[in-house]
């Protein structure tokens, strides 16, 4: 709905029922798809004819939520995916094949973290890290004859830096591959990735945009703006036969508005089947429908939260780039001027013991391994997700003994506040 703001896209696009048609998306609660005669489904086979035959592939649920995200990112086509991970995945390895080389940069989060510096390495994918501060000319020289792809995320998890998507699309389409950019902590709301030259989107739907820890999912976005067959012998699979679709060349077929999506949709969902399910689908879409209500409120509680924090004696450091003194600030004026999200970073002093302490003494924050949601949530890596590592390796790593993650949510500051403050008097 081009015409329209992202708040008007947020609650109608994707889904405009005709005459009598139900209001709401409908869950379309099945497998597969009937037909009158074969030839009939042979053109769905043979991506002749558009339309259904079974959900591990596509499902119409989950295409009216993909089109709806595929508006508010400003892109021409998007899937839905059953997880976060599996839409990085996808995104890289639909344009990636054994011997191919990935830059990244090195401020990810950890399980994407994993999928490609393990489990891609595995497949014979190789990468190399970068820093999301490094300079043009690092960038420029973390580059192979063999990159297929760049990847980043608009503003890391649980890092908190911000991306310099300009910089990085401009080192990526210098070498003729595109950016990939991970946009689940702003959301479309507030940063739109691809208006700053990334050409594919993804999202942890899991996060801000179900937004109520009810289902996990994901999202791939396509610009439409890369052009695949102008570097044709980098991307075999977009640009040669596909013999397993009777010689369709998918970049000449769907051009490069389509090739990328259904590439992903009719290869990989068909030999992987990481599909959402059209009921979590009917979750997320609930989410999406308040989205631009709800990322102002994240926004308002976390810098609330991080300026609370930063002026209290027994905070040495805040993560938090809506914060002046945040290296990240400059970055997040430009790409972030209505703010990022409601996550914030801090370090107590007394290292885990005292953040232990502190999150113990919380009333309104849970402890969980989430972010994103409407309930306020914290979390120590050092005694949780990376508890398996001495003080000096998590320094090493950039994670003091003593840091919470807090994920700030939708309920009133001042109780937020009042909650922060009274658990810091038990440390
Ligand atoms: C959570 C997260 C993921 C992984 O998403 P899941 O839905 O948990 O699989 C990927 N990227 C970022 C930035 C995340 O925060």
């Amino acid at each position: 709905m081009k015409d329209y703001s992202i708040g008007t896209n947020c609650v109608q696009a994707g889904y405009r029922p005709g005459n009598g048609e139900p209001r709401q998306v409908p869950i379309i609660q099945s497998t597969t798809f009937k037909y009158d005669t074969s030839e009939d489904m042979g053109k769905l086979f043979d991506l002749e004819a558009s339309g259904y035959f079974y959900t591990r592939l596509q499902n119409p649920t989950n295409d009216h939520v993909a089109a709806k995200i595929a508006d508010l990112e400003g892109g021409t086509a998007a899937m839905l995916t059953s997880s976060g991970q599996a839409a990085n995945f996808f995104a890289l390895f639909n344009i990636c094949e054994c011997g191919s080389h990935i830059v990244a940069s090195s401020s990810i989060y950890g399980g994407t973290f994993n999928l490609i510096a393990v489990t891609m390495a595995k497949m014979g994918i190789e990468v190399t890290f970068v820093s999301p501060t490094a300079s043009e000319e690092e960038l420029n020289a973390a580059f192979k004859e063999n990159t297929r792809a760049m990847f980043g995320e608009t503003i890391a998890n649980p890092a908190l830096t911000v991306l310099d998507i300009e910089k990085f699309a401009k080192a990526a389409h210098a070498h003729g591959v595109p950016l990939i950019v991970d946009n689940t902590f702003p959301t479309p709301v507030n940063c739109r990735p691809i208006e700053w030259g990334a050409d594919i989107v993804t999202h942890s739907t899991t996060k801000y945009m179900d937004g109520h820890g009810a289902g996990v999912g994901g999202a791939i976005v396509d610009s439409g703006k890369f052009d695949w067959m102008a570097h044709a012998d980098k991307f075999p699979g977009l640009c040669t036969p596909d013999e397993s679709y009777h010689g369709i060349v998918y970049a000449e077929k769907f051009g490069k508005e389509g090739a990328f999506i259904t590439k992903a949709t009719s290869q990989l969902m068909r030999d992987f089947g990481s599909i959402q399910s059209p009921q979590n689908a009917f979750i997320l879409n609930l989410g999406l429908e308040s989205l631009h209500v709800r990322m102002p409120r994240h926004v308002e509680n976390g810098q609330a939260v991080a300026e609370f924090l930063e002026k209290h004696p027994k905070i040495t450091k805040v993560n938090y780039s809506g914060l002046k003194s945040d290296p990240y600030y400059e970055l997040a004026q430009k790409y972030l001027p209505n703010g990022g999200c409601g996550v914030v970073s801090f370090e107590i002093k007394g290292g885990r013991d005292a953040a232990q302490k502190f999150m113990k003494a919380l009333k309104l924050a849970a402890i969980e391994t989430h972010v994103a949601d409407a309930r306020t949530c914290c979390l120590n890596p050092a005694t949780s997700t990376h508890r398996q590592m001495s003080d000096e390796q998590l320094a090493a790593a950039g994670i003091p003994a003593g840091l919470v993650r807090m994920s700030c949510g939708l309920e009133d500051k001042k109780d937020l506040i009042a909650d922060i403050a009274q658990a810091l008097e038990n440390v």
